[in-house]
């Protein structure tokens, strides 16, 4: 199919942005790689009057630095986050899943705040950040607000992003000397969305273990990563049935995907063990 007939605008400034944000409410769509949202036009899913194109605004991509954290950009690509030398030291829970998302025509185009604003429980990114506690800085005309990114995701693609407001960038705190993580997933094929996924982090106090592709959004198994930081993995995996409740999807029953779960987090708990 091909998409209904759209306005497009490609925005030379921010305020521009706002503008056309407060112009046109409901009808306008933030255009970033469009590779989640130019398919879910053609499939009309969706047809908003017109489409206000991000990708002329060079100071929403990028990958800096401060001393606690990493900021990367809303618009910066998967590409570059993959293959970042800072993400890779600072954040490489971050680097393990990139080459899990899509393929890399799709990687070349696509962007970190697209994927993280499209929220689809099954994309690696939101539990990667749920996992890493990332705070997502949105941005509305004149005003800047701070979200925990476990504050973020609110329902099947749904976000806490006001209308008018836009993602700016994403400060990620940096691993510490001490930082653990492991990430897997599931796929049919490599590069198709996780039958089940699981992004997890630990630090010497506190375990995050973020479940994708098992609920309307990432899920986190806060008593499973209790007994894990205790050492206790076949506890970690009783309190994991105990605590999980996966909806079943195209590709895996509940059971079955409750089942996965436990193989992903047995696989992960070497790597998140205490040295
Ligand atoms: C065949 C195929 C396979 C894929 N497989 C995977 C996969 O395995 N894992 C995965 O995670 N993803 C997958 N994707 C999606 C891909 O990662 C997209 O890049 C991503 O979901 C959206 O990023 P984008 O930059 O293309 O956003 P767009 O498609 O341009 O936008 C997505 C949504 O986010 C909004 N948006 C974008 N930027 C902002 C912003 N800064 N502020 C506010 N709202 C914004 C848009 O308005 C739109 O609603 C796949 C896509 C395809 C086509």
């Amino acid at each position: 199919m091909k998409a209904p007939s759209f306005g497009y605008i490609k925005a030379r400034d921010l305020g521009q942005v706002f503008d056309l944000l407060e112009q046109h409410g409901d009808e306008a769509r933030l255009l970033a790689g469009g590779q989640s949202l130019l398919p879910s036009l053609n499939l009309r899913l969706s047809s908003p009057g017109i489409l206000i194109d991000l990708n002329g605004l060079t100071d929403l991509g990028g990958i800096t630095e401060t001393a606690t954290s990493l900021v990367i950009g809303a618009m910066t690509r998967h590409v570059a986050v993959e293959t970042s030398d800072l993400v890779a030291r600072h954040a490489p829970l971050v680097a393990a899943a990139m080459p899990h998302i899509a393929h890399a025509a799709i990687r070349n185009r696509g962007t970190i705040g697209g994927s993280l604003c499209f929220a689809d429980p099954a994309a690696e990114l939101p539990a990667c950040m749920v996992a890493l506690r990332a705070t997502l800085v949105i941005q509305g005309r004149g005003a800047e607000r701070r979200v925990l990114a476990a504050d973020f995701f609110r329902g099947l693609f749904e976000t806490a992003l006001q209308p008018g407001e836009i993602l700016r960038a994403i400060e990620i705190p940096k691993a510490a000397a001490d930082h653990r993580f492991a990430f897997n997933e599931l796929a049919r094929r490599h590069g198709d969305y996780a039958v089940v996924g699981l992004a997890a982090a630990a630090e010497a106090d506190w375990l995050n273990l973020v479940y994708f592709a098992v609920g309307d959004r990432p899920v986190t198994a806060p008593r499973a990563a209790a007994s894990l930081l205790r050492g206790d993995v076949d506890g970690a995996i009783a309190a994991l049935e105990a605590e999980l409740e996966p909806d079943g999807d195209l590709n895996a029953r509940p059971e079955t995907k409750r089942h996965l779960a436990g193989v992903l987090l047995r696989r992960a708990a070497a790597s998140l063990r205490k040295a």
